[in-house]
């Protein structure tokens, strides 16, 4: 039996060798990183070079880096700390924003998955409340960048503040949250090659946000509870080594533009979305028209190949996905769209497998479409 093939980054990375090592290690030293004692400082020297590491992969000071149990802590956290009453979040955004902010304004999207800047200006200029623009860095299901810098400035020029959910995008395209000027940053470590469960918000020495966590003052009195060394120590490593691994993302990059140009010259009515902006590097979400997007992933997972089902909800369902809808997808295209992603394990072989099962599947639906039209 072959070995699986993993081609679902986006949902979580495998944890790279040298982060499990260091997870390892920073199990067996005790020492509460709030106490004064020895072992003590010693877990917080850990806890703070940690920051440090976080901090320069998004180009932000360790002061601004609050940990968090992930990246939906850190959204949650975000939209209910900063302040605002009145939220603007895009039409693409993750759940753990959309649910967050129930009353929110939506701010529309283009066919690129792109937010419409006239009517983000728009909506800011109909009031003058308090306000808190939320617009992810990449989207998790088409790769899709926003342009940040120039929503900021939009926002800024408006008085409001701006959180950015960077999960997605950290470590695979280069940030500077100083230079972009976002208030408020989320990312997650599981993203990274780093361990699930652990993120954090970056936020902006302007900002002052209010604790969801109340206890003890950990976090700058930001989060309270004991933080997770461990887990830090490997989100930690995981940013560092993100930061030098252009290698492994221009090695994704080809994976995914090879993958997608050998698919439409072979099934040229299946649609990759986003493809005409600018993209993540390793994501690639490609809708089947016809066959839900369900029966594509479980007849991959039998052929060994593990991709998400563009819009998969924690229980496994698939429903449309949303990101496609509000980009102008029918429910058909909508429905039946997954998402490949690439990694910093992933080998051309990989490619050729996925496609092989893809396009069986592909032609094994069309010639069952043929022969029905023809018996018709
Ligand atoms: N935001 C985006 C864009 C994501 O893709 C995800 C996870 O898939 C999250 C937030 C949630 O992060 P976590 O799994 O760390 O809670």
């Amino acid at each position: 039996m072959t070995d699986p093939i993993y081609l679902d980054y986006n949902a979580t990375a495998p944890v790279r060798p040298a982060v499990a090592e260091a997870m390892v290690e920073a199990l067996s030293l005790t020492g509460n990183p709030s106490s004064v004692h020895q072992w003590g400082r010693q877990a917080h020297r850990r806890l703070e070079d940690a920051r440090e590491q976080v901090a320069a992969l998004v180009g932000a000071s360790p002061a601004m880096v609050v940990f968090t149990s992930g990246g939906t802590e850190a959204n949650n956290l975000a939209i209910q700390g900063a302040g605002p009453s009145r939220i603007l979040v895009s039409a693409v955004e993750h759940d753990s924003v959309l649910a967050v902010a129930e009353n929110a304004e939506t701010i529309p999207v283009d066919e690129n998955g792109l937010v419409e800047l006239d009517e983000l200006k728009r909506l800011l200029e109909e009031s003058d409340e308090p306000t808190l623009v939320c617009v992810m860095y990449a989207n998790n299901e088409t790769g899709v960048i926003q342009p940040v810098e120039e929503i900021v400035k939009i926002a800024h020029d408006h008085g409001a503040l701006v959180h950015c959910d960077a999960v997605q995008a950290s470590g695979k395209t280069e940030i500077y949250m100083r230079r972009v000027g976002v208030d408020l940053m989320s990312l997650s470590s599981h993203k990274l090659g780093g361990p699930q469960g652990v993120g954090a918000l970056v936020v902006s020495d302007t900002v002052t946000i209010s604790p969801m966590i109340r206890g003890g003052g950990q976090e700058r009195g930001s989060r309270a509870g004991t933080e997770n060394l461990p887990g830090i120590v490997g989100f930690g490593l995981a940013a560092e080594i993100s930061m030098t691994a252009s290698a492994e993302i221009a090695n994704a990059q080809a994976l995914r533009d090879d993958l997608e140009s050998r698919l439409i010259e072979a099934a040229p009515d299946a649609v990759i979305y986003g493809n005409e902006v600018s993209r993540l590097p390793n994501t690639s979400c490609i809708a089947m028209p016809g066959i839900e997007a369900e029966t594509q992933v479980m007849a991959l997972d039998l052929a060994g190949v593990m991709v998400s089902a563009g819009s998969a909800c924690s229980s496994g369902k698939v429903r449309a996905s949303h990101v496609l809808t509000a980009m102008g997808a029918d429910d058909d295209a909508a429905g039946s769209a997954i998402r490949v992603s690439f990694g910093w394990q992933s080998v051309a072989e990989d490619v050729d497998a996925f496609l092989s099962a893809w396009l069986d599947l592909y032609q094994r639906h069309r010639s069952s479409n043929n022969a029905q039209a023809t018996a018709a």
